[in-house]
Formats: C-alpha cells, sequence, structure tokens
C-alpha cells in the first residue's frame, strides 16, 4: 500500500486530507511539526510527503531541507501563499510540486498520482542504469563491473569479477570447486583443474579481503566449498 505522510498543524484540514486519502486507498500518517515528520520519515519510510508550508511557528521549507537529509521521498507542498517566486523558491530545495491553496480533493490526488508516477519512473530506470548489490560496505555493480569495499574500487580481473558476482548472488549457499567450475568457468573438471578455482579465490580475497587469512566475505566450507558471507565471516 502506497503511504503518505501529511504534514499539516492545523488539524481539520490534516483530517480531511486523511479521510480522502484512505478513501483513495492510501495509507495515511499525519505530522503536526517537523519533529514529528522526520520521525514518521525515519519510521514509516513514506513513499510521498504532502507537505505544509504554514507549521505553525515553522517553516515547511526548513522541514523538507531536514527531511531531504535523511530521505529522497517525493514531496509535494501544500501554500498558502501566492508569491511565485516563494514556489519556485520551494521547488529549488527539494519539492517535486506544490498545490496551492484552497484545493480540491481532487486535484490532491492528480498531484500525488503524477508525482508517484514520475519518482516510480526514475526508480526504475535508476535500477536499470545501476544494479548495484550492497553488503554493508561492499558494493557490487553488476553494469559498471567495478566494485567498492569501503569507498575504495578494487582492480579485479572479468574472472574473479564473474566469481565474486555468482557467490555475491546466493549470500549464505555453500558451492563446491566443481559446481564453481561450471558455472563461472561454464566448463567441466575435465577442462579445467579445480585448483584454478582455489587460486582464483586466493586472488579474489587477497584483494578483496582487510585479512585474506581470515576472511569476512568468501569463506571456505571446509571439505565442502566456498560461500558469500553476509554476517561477520569466521574460517
Ligand atoms: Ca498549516
Amino acid at each position: 500500500m502506497t503511504k503518505i505522510l501529511v504534514v499539516e498543524d492545523d488539524l481539520a484540514n490534516a483530517n480531511m486530507l486523511e479521510r480522502y486519502l484512505t478513501g483513495e486507498g492510501f495509507e495515511v500518517v499525519i505530522a503536526i511539526d517537523g519533529a514529528e515528520a522526520l520521525r514518521a520519515t525515519a519510521s514509516m519510510t513514506p513513499d510521498l510527503v504532502l507537505l505544509d508550508i504554514g507549521l505553525g511557528e515553522e517553516d515547511g521549507r526548513d522541514v523538507l531541507k531536514e527531511i531531504r537529509l535523511i530521505s529522497d521521498v517525493p514531496t509535494i507542498f501544500l501554500t498558502g501563499r501566492g508569491l511565485e517566486s516563494e514556489r519556485i523558491a520551494g521547488l529549488k530545495l527539494g519539492a517535486d510540486d506544490y498545490i496551492v491553496k484552497p484545493f480540491s480533493l481532487g486535484e490532491v490526488s492528480a498531484r500525488i498520482e503524477s508525482v508517484l508516477r514520475r519518482a516510480g519512473a526514475n526508480l526504475a530506470q535508476h535500477q536499470i542504469d545501476a544494479p548495484t548489490m550492497r553488503f554493508g560496505d561492499l558494493l557490487i555493480n553488476e553494469n559498471t563491473h567495478e566494485v567498492h569495499v569501503g569507498g575504495e574500487l578494487l582492480e579485479l580481473t572479468s574472472k574473479e569479477f564473474a566469481l565474486l558476482v555468482f557467490l555475491a548472488r546466493s549470500p549464505r549457499q555453500v558451492f563446491s570447486r566443481e559446481q564453481l567450475l561450471e558455472h563461472v568457468w561454464e566448463s567441466s573438471g575435465e577442462w579445467q583443474n579445480e585448483a584454478t578455482v582455489t587460486e582464483h579465490i586466493r586472488r579474489l580475497r587477497a584483494k578483496l579481503e582487510t585479512d585474506p587469512d581470515h576472511p569476512r566475505w568468501i569463506t571456505t566450507v571446509r571439505g565442502v566449498g566456498y560461500r558469500f558471507e553476509v554476517e561477520a565471516g569466521s574460517s
């Protein structure tokens, strides 16, 4: 269910939006000030925020600055202020759209749908561009073939990269050397010696691991093979 955070100090207005949006099939949470808005953003991870600029003593634009420190959630300003320059300033601060009060409820859902559609398209595009696997400080980007550990780029050969990706795609699953030959080298033991796998694992660990003798990522399962660890390893 799509979750919407409504940030509005005027409870009558907030409740009206909640009733309407709930009826439209959204899950709605109300925050009445900036502190509540930040807590709710962190805890409920909303899909969209409706943020009133007039929050009593607070300015919704300042609240958005703080939200932006922890989240890229699509945000629509509600504003009663008619000045075009203020609206533009708001959009520059990272809002995706704005709705001028008084608004019709139909306009609110139309704006919400449009912003969500745009955000969804961006997200989908982003996922195509950067299919990154992330495990703590280890980042594996299958598109660019880059691997970073703790922000540092590793120089991996294409076989080392393929081996790491294959193992990381099935965390905790143990693969024998024979299976790795078959899947990563697309070869059987008749053509490639299993020592090839051992040697590549050794080289990969030397680049990947802080302490290759006590690997954190690729551990040995004695008598069976290797596996990719998601928790701190011990081997
Ligand atoms: Ca208000």
